[in-house]
């Protein structure tokens, strides 16, 4: 739906904070530092997944508009490239600080068109704005380096260099941090951007932009393009096919990256890809039964199961099976509290949109219809809303159903029984996908056995959350390209230069 009007706030959905002090929800574009309408100046609303109450509409924009913010974005590298590490460092500083001084508005924004719980909301913001800071220090460590020659009165000399403008395509179940993990990184290494965020959830992005704009990043060196879903395709083709685009950093499905993978294929440009997870959460008996529980809750449940790396399949040793569910289901039950995510004690919101629901549904009831056993929940909470789906505990899957293969996205725990390491390694191992893992033990050598043959990027011996800025986040076969936070997210965006100084004698 969209509407051709200039774009209306509807502050009140923002439930438990007064409209009148917020500064951040902004219903305009962002480009070339001005808030801006779409050039057709049709409008798309945003929708609070809770109760469906429109927010805010906002531009619906397309290709015309990216390919403006295009232009912009290389007109402002020309200039932003040369700004000293320390420049970049300070600027990025200063947004970390906003960032950090409007959590709690920017939290607001994000349970009103994410749904999450405003605690898990305060904790994206935290984690997003930490990789801001992470990046404002590690812009002034992107060192080159000095190779000795093998030539008398010769130097090579190696630099990095930005690589331009890069398109950013992000999801809406991280909607501010999925943004300052690949924007600090790329402003830290001197490139510009235009970003992408997702239909449901722009209202995050333009807030992270207005404070950007407060804490002076220059004009252009950030650009928002808001589009409803219909137009991101079109969108999209401009971001990755431009030839004024350096390189497509996008996170999102394994599905839209191939399409967008493809299309960057023609300009031989830099991917850097973050897509769909299959993890397994695997559980020996000589781990700690109530800590991996406590773990699961927390690989399973955070932002109710929308997250990458969120445990997909649980397999615990039959051994202490009938002792671990136990005690999972005891946990699952108490600590559960469905419902809107700016009521105290809610715990799980709404699942993003209907399609979302309906494919959460639909994986359940395959399940059950080829013999899965729902030991709690298994359907959609219809007194409380068409977008809440119960939190789940199944079990007795079986490789026929699809729930075993795919990523599930939604607060449904699949617990399968195994009985070697062997076969452990070989259920976890047999997915598509590759981005994270988690292996629950006491035996040392059984930790380190894992963590070397899981066909994983990421492993979590004894841990249900492992992402922070400081380790490389990022996954291996179809779970992505490339990777974020740490020294290395910086490098995505910047290329090699190898220069050789010669006849240094003459
Ligand atoms: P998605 O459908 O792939 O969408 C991601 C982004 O791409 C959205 O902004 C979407 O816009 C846009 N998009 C869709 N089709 C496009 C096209 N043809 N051209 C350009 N852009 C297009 O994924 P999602 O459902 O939002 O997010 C869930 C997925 O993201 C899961 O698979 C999850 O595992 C993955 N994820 C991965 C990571 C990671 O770090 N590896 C982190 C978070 C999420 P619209 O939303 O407006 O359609």
């Amino acid at each position: 739906m969209n509407i051709i009007r200039a774009g209306l706030l509807h502050r009140h959905c923002l439930f438990n904070m007064d409209f009148r002090q917020m500064h951040l929800l902004k219903n305009q574009a962002f480009i070339n530092g001005e808030w801006v309408c779409a050039q057709n100046k049709l409008v798309f609303p945003v929708l609070n997944p809770a109760d469906d109450k429109v927010i805010a509409e906002i531009p619906d924009m397309d290709q015309c508009d990216a390919k403006i913010a295009v232009d912009v974005a290389l007109e402002a590298f020309k200039t932003w490239r040369d700004t000293t590490a320390k420049e970049r460092s300070y600027i990025l500083r200063n947004w970390f600080e906003l960032c950090k001084k409007n959590s709690e508005e920017l939290a607001h924004i994000i349970t009103a068109e994410a749904g999450k719980p405003l605690a898990e909301s305060r904790g994206e913001i935290l984690y997003g704005n930490s990789f801001i800071e992470w990046f404002a220090d590690t812009a002034r460590h992107i060192n080159g380096e000095v190779i000795p020659s093998p030539w008398p009165n010769k130097q090579i000399i190696v630099t990095r260099q930005p690589i331009g403008v890069v398109s950013v395509i992000t999801p809406w179940n991280f909607p501010f941090a999925m943004i300052t993990r690949k924007v600090a990184a790329l402003m830290a290494a001197g490139c510009t951007c235009v970003i992408k965020p997702s239909e449901d959830t722009p209202l995050t992005a333009l807030a992270a932009a207005k404070l950007a704009e407060e804490a002076g990043v220059p004009k252009g060196v950030i650009n928002i393009v808001t589009c409803s879903r219909k137009n991101a395709a079109p969108v999209g083709k401009v971001l990755c096919e431009d030839t004024n685009v350096g390189c497509i950093s996008f996170t999102g499905s394994t599905y839209v990256g191939q399409i967008l993978y493809g299309m960057a294929a023609k300009g031989i440009k830099r991917v850097a890809l973050e897509l769909g997870g299959n993890a397994p959460f695997i559980v020996f008996p000589s781990a700690d039964l109530e800590h991996a529980a406590d773990q699961a809750m927390l690989a399973k449940f955070r932002n109710n199961g929308q997250a990458c790396i969120g445990a997909n399949r649980f397999l615990i040793h039959e051994d202490v099976y009938d002792d671990f569910i136990k005690i999972f289901k005891e946990r699952i039950a108490s600590k559960c509290v469905l419902g809107h995510g700016t009521k105290e004690g809610v715990t799980c919101g709404p699942l993003i949109n209907l399609a979302q629901t309906k494919k959460v549904a639909g994986l359940v009831d395959d399940a059950i219809s080829k013999g899965a056993k729902v030991e709690l929940g298994g359907k959609v909470a219809k007194d409380i809303g068409d977008k809440f789906y119960e939190s789940t505990l199944l079990l007795n899957v079986t490789p026929d159903m699809k729930i075993y293969q795919e990523e599930v996205f939604g607060p449904v725990a699949v617990c399968l029984k195994f009985k070697t390491e062997e076969e452990a390694l070989q259920i976890a191992n047999s997915t598509k996908s590759g981005l994270a893992s988690y292996v629950f033990t006491k035996e040392l050598g059984q930790a380190f056995r894992m963590s070397g043959k899981l066909e994983f990027g990421m492993v979590g011996i004894n841990d249900g959350i492992i992402s922070a800025a400081e380790p490389p986040f990022g996954g291996i076969k179809e779970s992505g390209i490339g990777r974020e936070g740490s020294k290395h997210g910086v490098e995505e965006y910047t290329d090699i230069k190898y220069t050789l100084f010669s006849a240094l004698d003459k």
